[in-house]
């Protein structure tokens, strides 16, 4: 009798009763399946073996006697009963730690999804607006929820080139939950009308989504909570331009603090993409002898736009 049959009848006869109907059950359970050889990972020692006797076990006696402590130390694992040879369970990964880790193996089959009902890959782009607007939510994050009637989220092409960013609704937009309706909002359409654009191709947003009372100029709290919301909707959209409307914009999209009639007019690196930064619409209602002022910027957004 050769030295491995020796340890394969040694590992046998070191099963109990039990283990050894178990086992045997599983082999004949592979059997039928039409797995008759199962291999070691080391592929120096292989273990070959029938189903009602492991005929050949190639391996050092050492090997042997782990494989066959592994085997007998499991034996007071649930172990999964195949009883029904023909028509198996449904297959748990229950019944390969009978013989792994070491002679493993073979893991019985597990139910497979299709394509189309396996989970959906995850995304890996810039999250889309809607993510933006969910996560936001009834947002308390700074003490402007108190005063608002809406949050004003921002409107447009979600994949506008242009996006332009005021300073906070005021009582229209906080009315309608939508930015630049009132009359600045007016005004600023024209704006983008005399440059060949509509409304529709923009998307408009401010520095913070809730009115701040009496149209005060945001705080640095509030700007700090709203803000991150803000850079988060310019990276979704990728524009080749922010406009930044007033020094609150200014401030908060390019960190500037300069005077804005010093820095209007001027293109700035952001992001992917360009800024620029011009008076806000509000300014020039109550100055309208600055409105050339805004036109001329809005000129300045046509060329940037029509060069490539
Ligand atoms: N002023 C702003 O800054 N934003 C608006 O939405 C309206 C007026």
């Amino acid at each position: 009798m050769c030295r491995n049959h020796c340890l394969s009848l040694l590992i046998y006869q070191l099963m109990d009763e039990k283990l050894r109907e178990e086992v045997k059950a599983w082999l004949e359970f592979y059997r039928e399946l039409g797995i008759e050889d199962f291999y070691r990972r080391d592929p120096s020692t292989v273990i070959t073996g029938s189903a009602n006797s492991p005929s050949k076990v190639c391996g050092s006696s050492e090997e042997g006697q782990a494989l066959a402590a592994d085997l007998h130390g499991r034996s007071a694992l649930p172990a999964a009963k195949p009883t029904h040879v023909g028509t198996p369970a449904p297959a748990q990964p229950v019944a390969p730690k009978v013989l792994a880790p070491t002679p493993a193996v073979i893991h019985p089959p597990t139910p497979t999804l299709s394509l189309f009902e396996a989970p959906a890959p995850r995304r890996t782009g810039p999250e889309t607006l809607e993510q933006i607007r969910t996560d936001l939510g009834d947002c308390h994050r700074c003490k402007l929820a108190g005063g608002r009637k809406t949050i004003v989220f921002g409107e447009g092409n979600p994949r506008a080139e242009l996006v332009l960013v005021g300073e906070g609704p005021g009582a229209d937009e906080d009315e309608q939950g939508r930015p630049f309706v009132g009359r600045a909002g007016q005004l600023l359409n024209r704006m983008i009308q005399t440059i060949g654009m509509k409304r529709e191709d923009v998307y408009i947003c401010n520095v913070v989504k809730c009115r701040p009372p009496g149209n005060r100029t945001p705080e640095k709290d509030e700007v700090e909570a709203c803000s991150p919301f803000l850079y988060r909707q310019i990276e979704s959209i990728k524009p080749r331009l922010v406009c930044c409307l007033g020094a609150p914009a200014v401030r908060t999209v390019l960190g500037i603090k300069e005077g804005i009639t010093k820095i209007r007019g001027h293109f700035y690196e952001f992001a992917s993409g360009k800024a620029l930064a011009t008076v806000h619409p509000a300014y020039v209602l109550r100055n309208p002898r600055e409105e050339k002022i805004l036109r001329e910027d809005f000129e300045k957004i046509r060329g940037f736009l029509e060069s490539r």
